[in-house]
């Protein structure tokens, strides 16, 4: 197939925050950025309301899930499938972050199964990756990564494996206020986009986001590097102007898609 161009994206992960109030506030700060697409990722339970309110105002931001289920349908109290997401208006989904990792305890395995979940219902994945600190400490940051990602691969298709966007989020600098050194993403970058590559037998251009600590100020040193794509931000995205100011940073870095 036509090799897909690499995406500028900075998303934003509310976690489990936010309410109908937060959501009328927040969608007052939202512009469009030229050439960077904005994605923000609600809880399930708000999800409807923000594509409303974003459809009022006539926003061109995309919404998406923080998770979904790897089955269809059936008897999984409190889950939420893909396809109720896309049928809410949801066009993307969050797939193997470090904290369903830990706190659902979700394997890799299973990460892969909601990835081709969220494929199959039209949605786009945004696959997150990244190592603890103790795995870093251990010298094998790139090995976990590429673990967790064949994981996925060998679950898909080459032709969904370049629809991929991939988050790499060290789990030691998720919440913590220490983002990884620019050094250390683009180590890490690359190393992602050789499995990728690997997988598919061929280069190809993925796009790849950084996520753990990104606030306004580091955004622009991260947006330099012609390795990052974008990023998935929790906390500075929780305000819609601190997400404005970080998305218009991925613009201001001028960086061409290629
Ligand atoms: C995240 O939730 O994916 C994240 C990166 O959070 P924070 O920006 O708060 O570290």
């Amino acid at each position: 197939m036509t090799d897909t161009a690499r995406r500028q994206i900075v998303a934003a992960n509310w976690k489990m925050h936010g309410s109908l109030d937060m959501i009328q506030g927040y969608v007052g700060h939202l512009q469009p950025v030229e050439g960077v697409e904005l994605v923000l990722f609600p809880p399930a339970t708000h999800l409807a309301p923000l594509v409303s309110a974003l459809d009022a105002v006539e926003a061109r931001v995309a919404v998406g899930a923080q998770d979904v289920h790897d089955k269809e349908a059936g008897a999984y109290t409190g889950e939420v499938a893909a396809t109720m997401v896309a049928d809410l208006g949801g066009r993307w989904a969050i797939v193997g972050h470090s904290e369903r990792r830990r706190y659902a305890a979700e394997s890799d395995e299973l990460v892969a199964a909601k990835v081709v979940a969220a494929f199959r219902a039209g949605l786009q994945p945004v696959l997150c990756v990244g190592e603890t600190l103790e795995e870093r400490q251990a010298g094998d940051a790139e090995a976990v990564v590429a673990r967790q990602l064949s994981c996925v691969t060998n679950a898909l298709s080459a032709e969904a494996i370049r629809r991929l966007v991939v988050a790499y989020e060290p789990v030691w600098a998720i919440g913590t206020g220490h983002s990884a050194t620019l050094a250390q993403v683009e180590t890490m970058h690359s190393a992602i986009r050789r499995v990728l590559n690997d997988a598919v037998d061929g280069e190809f251009a993925a796009t790849v986001l950084y996520g753990g600590s990104v606030n306004e100020k580091n955004a622009i040193e991260l947006f330099s590097s012609s390795l990052v794509d974008g990023a998935l931000v929790g906390g500075a995205a929780l305000a819609g102007e601190r997400f404005m100011t970080i998305a218009r940073a991925m613009h201001e870095a001028g960086r061409a898609a290629g």
